[in-house]
């Protein structure tokens, strides 16, 4: 080994160029960011090959004077900030001064810039890291970088490139995340010879959506807000099919945040299918102090200085958002843009469900006026019934928010009719869709009912799960669940809720001791997901189960049950709770058409 020696400038930017600069979508992101620190009005990019062999930003901002165009080049070079005290309030994109050396080492780059058309301005040209020219250029106030052949000179990289194609869809994703978080800015992307975005400058998110996706069907908005933290969303909801798309904004930066995905997708689980093929976009907006930016080389991670709060508060405006967009529910500040057709199940229960969402929950089985009619305005706004004509039936007037109730059918279904056909309601999972809702809004705080054991259950679990009880204690006892440890290894179950049997309580409480004993030094967010699975486990236990009768008071009670809760379609397992047997198909089927 010979000795320590300190890295020429021209290899430190090609080595941090291997964490800024990933593929042309990197290179999209930071020269967009870089304008819209200038100040543009106006951002355009063009890419040839998906970027790969041509990336060119252009834009109306501040411009560079010509000195300064040749000290950006430098490595942390940057006008942004200038001590330690501006890092912690960072309110630019852009702030460590690596971006434009990093793409200069790793491409051939051109910069052309003037801060002033009348002084003039100059043109830079670089070929991995080396300045070729510097020359004066005439031209209008703004920046206009361009560069070719990304990774020409580190052969390993650009292997890793992809087809043009997917290059070109992670570029779009970044030109898309910034328009989303500058509706009030131009954004313009050519690719080749075709445009495939020009979206004049927005109101808001919402209408830079539209413009951005006129396909988009319809577009739900949400807010909320607690200690300080705001959230805004959108959802929109797409053709139904592939995973849905995030964009996740935090104090107007497009950010890819780990814990932050997590928590959104944790949600969109619990309502799996709610957004297939849609987007959903959430704002944060928070104190600069209580978000450090600068904790990954593409910032595209952010860290929270009070995460469990952020994440309580993502998930609750996110569940509320996806309610709202199934149509049911009201949300603070909830819009809906009808502007375009929504989805027909929405439409078809929508209406309905809305219309009974007035009324406070009742206790499940405990029937005091579920017998009512159905208002007669219900499904204002729906289709027409469509087919039903057809065969000459109609159907029977709805008494229940899904439909007319026709029976139970082998003790395990629940079999309706409505406009459109057969309903069938799987008792058990709706059932179980009912209790988790209840169980999780008391473990936000409601109070939770709970019976006292005239025998204590005493469960022998071993020292490290009754060790872990202290920290499920609290959890528990919010759902109605009273634990305490009996000497070293036994726990003591003395009360429970009232949906949950004895023999199913052990069982449960065994689970989740087990499951806390590996949450030490788990990330926030933890917690929650315990309590998340918790809830998940006991509503599934406590669940009528199939092959169990139920009277006629009492399938209505749950369908009108199920009609309350976040979301009537699916279990929270992701399980479908209604089958619909369309009159078409029906009559498809029967060879009547
Ligand atoms: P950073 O954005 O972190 O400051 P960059 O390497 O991306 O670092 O840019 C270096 C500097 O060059 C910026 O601080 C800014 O002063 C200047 N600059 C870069 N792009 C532009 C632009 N499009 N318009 C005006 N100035 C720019
Ligand atoms: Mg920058």
């Amino acid at each position: 080994m010979s000795r320590i020696r300190i890295l020429p400038d021209s290899l430190v930017n090609r080595i941090a160029a291997g964490e800024v600069v990933e593929r042309p979508s990197s290179v999209v992101k930071e020269l967009v960011e870089n304008s819209l620190d200038a100040g543009a009005a106006r951002v355009e990019v063009e890419l040839t090959e998906g970027g790969r062999s041509r990336v060119r930003v252009a834009d109306d901002g501040c411009g560079m004077d010509p000195d300064d165009a040749l000290i950006a080049l430098e490595r942390h070079a940057t006008s942004k900030i200038a001590s330690a005290d501006d890092l912690d309030r960072i309110a630019t994109l852009g702030f460590r001064g690596e971006a434009l050396p990093s793409i200069a080492a790793v491409s051939r780059f051109v910069l052309e810039t003037s801060s002033d058309a009348a002084a003039g301005g100059a043109r830079i040209t670089v070929e991995g890291g080396r300045v070729l020219a510097v020359e004066g250029a005439a031209r209008a106030r703004g920046t206009t970088v361009e560069i070719r052949d990304l990774f020409f000179n580190t052969p390993a990289r650009r292997k890793f490139l992809h087809a043009p194609a997917t290059e070109l869809r992670h570029a779009v994703d970044a030109v898309w995340g910034a328009a989303l978080a500058r509706p009030e800015v131009t954004f313009a992307l050519r690719h080749g010879s075709r445009t495939l975005l020009d979206a004049p400058p927005a109101r808001d998110t919402a209408e830079r959506l539209r413009d951005l996706w006129p396909g988009a069907g319809r577009i739900t908005r949400f807010a909320d807000a607690a200690a300080g933290i705001e959230v805004d969303g959108l959802i929109a909801t797409g053709d139904g099919r592939g995973r849905p798309a995030l964009t996740l904004i935090v104090n107007r930066r497009v950010v890819r945040d780990r814990l932050l995905v997590g928590a959104v997708l944790r949600v969109l689980r619990e309502t799996a299918g709610g957004l297939a093929g849609g987007r959903l976009v959430l704002e944060l907006r928070l104190p600069p102090d209580d978000v450090d930016v600068n904790v990954h080389p593409a910032k595209a991670e952010v860290r929270f200085a009070r995460g469990a709060a952020v994440f309580g508060l993502v998930q609750r405006a996110v569940r509320a958002g996806l309610a709202a967009s199934h149509g049911q529910v009201a949300v603070r500040r909830l819009e809906v843009d009808e502007g375009h057709v929504s989805e027909p199940a929405a439409a078809g229960y929508g209406g309905l469900l809305r219309a009974r969402r007035a009324a406070d929950a009742p206790p499940l089985f405990a029937h005091p006026a579920y017998g009512e009619p159905a208002p007669e305005e219900a499904a204002p706004g729906g289709p027409p019934p469509p087919r039903a004509h057809r065969s000459g039936a109609r159907a029977g007037a709805p008494d229940t928010p899904f439909g007319r109730l026709i029976g139970q059918y082998r003790s395990s279904f629940l079999v309706l009719e409505d406009d459109f056909g057969l309903v069938i309601v799987d008792q058990h999972v709706a059932h179980e869709r009912v209790l988790y809702d209840r169980i999780l809004s008391r473990l936000a705080g409601a109070v939770a009912p709970s019976q006292r054991l005239l025998e204590p259950l005493l469960l022998e679990l071993g020292e490290a799960a009754a060790a872990a009880l202290e920290r499920v204690a609290g959890i528990l006892a919010r759902v109605g669940i009273e634990a305490d440890a009996f000497g070293p290894d036994t726990v003591r179950i003395s009360a429970l809720p009232p949906e949950l049997e004895p023999a199913a309580a052990g069982e449960l409480v065994a689970d989740l001791l087990d499951r806390a004993t590996s949450l030490d030094g788990a990330p926030e967010g933890a917690a929650s997901e315990v309590e998340e699975g918790l809830a998940a486990d006991l509503s599934c236990r406590a669940a009528v189960k199939v092959n169990h009768r139920l009277g006629e008071t009492e399938q209505r009670a749950l369908l009108d049950d199920l009609a309350r809760t976040s979301n009537p379609y699916r279990c929270p397992h992701g399980r479908p709770i209604i089958l619909r047997l369309g009159q078409d198909e029906m009559e498809r089927r029967l060879g009547r058409r």
